[in-house]
C-alpha cells in the first residue's frame, strides 16, 4: 500500500511499519488488561494517515476511535467497520450537532452548552443520544467544572435523554510518573464521576497507561506510543513505526572559508563536501534544526550546514570520505530510522515527538509496510477473553 507521489518524483520516502503498529496496540493493551484499549487517530494518526492505520488497529482488537474534529471522525468512519466507535475529543461545535448525529459520530460534551444542545436534538430526533462526558480534574483545558456538573445534574431528566457511553478526563502530567498532580486528579475524577450515573470511565492516555493500574480506568486512551514514542524517559518499550529517507538531489565541493545556505551561516575550515537533500521545513523538518541535527548515510553523521531551508536542506557529508563512502544524484540518506528516532530529532529541535511527528509533510512517497504475516499476530487480551 502506498500514498502520496510516487517513489521517483518525491524528496522523502517515509515508510510506515503496520506490523510494529499491530504491536505496539498489543503491548499497550495487555499492560492496560483489564481495561479496554482505545487508539487516539487525532492529527491524522499523528500524521501517519488515519486511514490507513486505524484499520490495522481494528484488525488487532480495537473498538474505539478517538479523533479531535468531528470532519476527522466522518472521513474516518467508511474505512473501519460499522460496529467502530469514534469519539471527537474537541466537542461539539454550535451548528454541527446534527452531522454529529447522522454520522453516528459520539460527541464528547466539554461544556454545559454542548451538553443542552446534544440533549436537545435528541429531544427533536426522539431519541436518545450517546454521548462522553468529560470532567475537568485539574488541567483547566476542556471539560465540564464541578459547578457545571451541579448544574447538569439539577436537570432530571438530563440521562433520559443522552446515553452516557464513557465519562472521561486528562492528565496534565502523565509524562511524570514522579509528579502528585496524577493522583490528585485521578482523586478528585473518580469523586466527579461517581456522581453520573454508571459508565465505563476514561483517564490514561499514553502515559497513564505507564502510571500505575490506579490510573487506568475502564478505558485507555493511547496516541503517540501507539506510533512509537515512549511517553516516559529511559528505555523505549515500543516499536519505532515511521522511518524516513531523504534524496539527494545534488552534491558539491567546497572551499575552506566557503559559506553555505541562507544567511551564509555555516563555513568549513577545510574543504569539504556539500549534499543537498530534498526535505525542508515544509515537509516538516523544523528549521530549529539549523546548525544543530543531522542525518545519516550507513551509519555516519552528517551534520546540518546552515539554515533549514523550505524545500531543501545542506548536509555537511566530507565525514564519508575518509570512510571511502560518496553520495550521488537519487542516493538517499536517513532522517528518521535506526541510527535517529524520533526523540533525538525533537530534542535537537528543541521540541516534542509529538510535534516532529505530526508535521510529517504530505510531500513524502509514503509506503505502508504489512508483514503478510500479520493477520495471524496474538489477538487482544480483550479478544482472547471475548472468544474463550
Ligand atoms: C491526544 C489525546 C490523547 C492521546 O495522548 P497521547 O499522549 O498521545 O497518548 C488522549 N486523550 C486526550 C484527551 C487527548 O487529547
Amino acid at each position: 500500500m502506498t500514498d502520496g507521489p510516487s517513489r521517483d518524483m518525491a524528496g522523502g520516502l517515509l515508510s510506515i511499519d503496520m506490523t510494529a503498529l499491530a504491536a505496539n496496540y498489543l503491548d499497550l493493551a495487555r499492560r492496560a488488561w483489564p481495561s479496554r484499549t482505545a487508539a487516539v487517530v487525532k492529527a491524522d494518526a499523528y500524521g501517519l494517515g488515519a486511514r490507513q492505520v486505524a484499520p490495522v488497529l481494528e484488525r488487532a482488537g480495537c473498538e474505539d476511535f478517538f479523533v479531535a474534529h468531528l470532519e476527522e471522525a466522518l472521513a474516518l468512519k467508511p474505512a473501519l467497520s460499522p460496529g467502530a466507535k469514534l469519539y471527537v475529543l474537541n466537542g461539539l461545535q454550535p451548528g454541527a450537532e446534527a452531522a454529529c448525529a447522522a454520522g453516528g459520530v459520539i460527541p464528547v460534551l466539554n461544556g454545559l452548552e454542548q451538553a443542552r444542545r446534544w440533549r436537545d436534538l435528541a429531544v427533536s430526533w426522539g431519541a436518545a443520544l450517546p454521548a462522553v462526558i468529560q470532567i475537568d480534574s485539574g488541567m483547566a483545558r476542556l471539560g465540564l467544572s464541578e459547578a457545571d456538573l451541579d448544574e447538569l445534574l439539577a436537570d432530571t431528566t438530563f440521562f433520559d435523554e443522552v446515553s452516557l457511553a464513557v465519562v472521561m478526563s486528562h492528565l496534565a502530567c502523565s509524562d511524570e510518573p514522579g509528579a502528585a498532580s496524577n493522583a490528585g486528579q485521578r482523586a478528585r475524577f473518580t469523586a466527579l464521576a461517581d456522581r453520573l450515573p454508571a459508565a465505563p470511565r476514561s483517564l490514561a492516555n499514553s502515559g497513564g497507561i505507564f502510571l500505575d493500574p490506579s490510573h487506568h480506568g475502564d478505558l485507555v486512551r493511547p496516541g503517540v506510543s501507539l506510533y512509537g514514542v515512549s511517553p516516559h524517559d529511559g528505555p523505549n518499550a515500543m516499536r519505532a513505526v515511521a522511518a524516513l529517507d531523504a534524496k539527494v538531489i545534488q552534491t558539491r565541493d567546497v572551499a575552506a572559508g566557503e559559506r553555505v545556505g541562507y544567511g551564509l551561516t555555516y563555513a568549513r575550515d577545510t574543504p569539504g563536501r556539500i549534499a543537498i537533500i530534498a526535505v525542508g521545513y515544509a515537509d516538516g523538518w523544523p528549521r530549529h534544526l539549523s546548525n544543530r541535527g543531522a542525518a545519516y548515510y550507513q551509519g555516519v553523521r552528517l551534520p546540518i550546514a546552515g539554515r533549514v531551508s523550505m524545500d531543501s536542506i545542506t548536509l555537511d557529508v566530507s565525514a564519508l570520505a575518509e570512510r571511502g563512502l560518496t553520495l550521488a544524484l537519487g542516493d538517499t540518506v536517513e532522517l528518521l530510522g535506526p541510527h535517529q528516532t524520533l526523540e533525538d530529532v525533537a530534542r535537537d529541535a528543541g521540541t516534542i515527538p509529538y510535534e516532529i511527528l505530526t508535521n510529517l509533510g504530505r510531500r513524502y512517497h509514503r509506503t505502508y509496510v504489512e508483514d503478510p504475516t500479520m493477520q495471524q499476530l496474538p489477538v487482544s487480551p480483550r479478544q482472547a477473553d471475548a472468544r474463550s
